[in-house]
């Protein structure tokens, strides 16, 4: 049966969506069967795995108002090796139209389901917001992965996702827990984040994965060639970095089960 990661943190532009797509890609190079459901409406991880939003005729939106299953509405990242539940624009009406709908919050969670068994690990790339969109997330998934920059403020913006955390936890999603910190774009140059980065160990201890993503402009190139980083160039040190992560990755859920 499928694990079920959201990768969320409310403030944009942290490296959310690189994680996620490349995460998929990376597990899907080591042999796990990934799924990766794309939660924002800018569609950044539909089109980072190579499908064209705009040509989408099913998309999460479809699910979330149970208009289509997952399997009628999930693609193949054919470059990627993984499956895509992909967004586009349509979906930032969703969340005005499930405010009035029974289960608004569990809609996700009931769909994915249906394919638990096609899948190893299912990866969610949430938008930059608590949002319901966010929360769907949150709801169908047993762990959070937090990508974090190791900036002064890292720490602080923590606080408001962890009590969100706590709270969907406590009401809505027993299951809901924190697997771990990811430290991303890091630059071990630059003595300010050697320092957030050792007091985030302080804080979260083996929260925070060993794995460490630098700051790599292949990984930032990538998207533009409609391809995960990992695949992009395999090579580059964000590459092999994100195939360090996944691995551990891999061996947390084993933990799990
Ligand atoms: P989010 O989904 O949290 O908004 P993105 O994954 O879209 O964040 O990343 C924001 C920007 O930073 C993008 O332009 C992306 O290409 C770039 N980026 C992300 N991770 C890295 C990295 N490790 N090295 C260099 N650039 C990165
Ligand atoms: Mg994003």
């Amino acid at each position: 049966m499928a694990h079920v990661f959201c990768i969320a943190n409310q403030k944009g532009g942290v490296g959310k969506t690189t994680t996620t797509v490349n995460l998929a890609a990376a597990l899907a190079k080591v042999g796990q069967r990934a799924l990766l459901i794309d939660l924002d409406p800018q569609g950044n991880a539909t089109m980072g795995s190579g499908i064209d939003k705009r040509a989408l005729t099913l998309s999460v939106y479809d699910v979330l108002l149970e208009l289509a299953s997952v399997a009628e509405a999930r693609r193949r990242s054919e470059v990627g090796g993984y499956d895509v539940l992909g967004a586009n624009r349509e979906l930032a009406g969703a969340e005005i139209e499930l405010v009035g709908l029974e289960r608004r919050d569990q809609r996700l969670r009931g769909a994915l389901s249906a394919v638990a068994a096609d899948y190893d690990i299912v990866v969610i790339d949430c938008p930059p917001s608590l949002s319901l969109l966010t929360l769907n997330g949150l709801c169908s998934a047993h762990g959070v992965v937090v990508p974090m920059q190791c900036e002064y403020f890292a720490l602080e913006g923590l606080t408001d996702l962890v009590n969100t955390i706590r709270q969907v936890h406590a009401n809505l999603n027993p299951e809901l827990q924190i697997i771990g910190l990811l430290r991303v774009m890091f630059d071990p140059r630059i003595t300010l984040q050697q320092q957030v980065s050792e007091q985030l160990k302080g804080h979260f201890g083996d929260k925070v994965f060993d794995a460490v993503i630098p700051r790599n402009v292949r990984l930032a190139e990538a998207p533009s060639y409609g391809q995960p980083g990992v695949v992009f160039d395999p090579s580059a040190k964000g590459a092999l970095a994100y195939l360090e992560f996944a691995r551990e990755m891999v061996e947390r859920v084993k933990q799990m089960a």
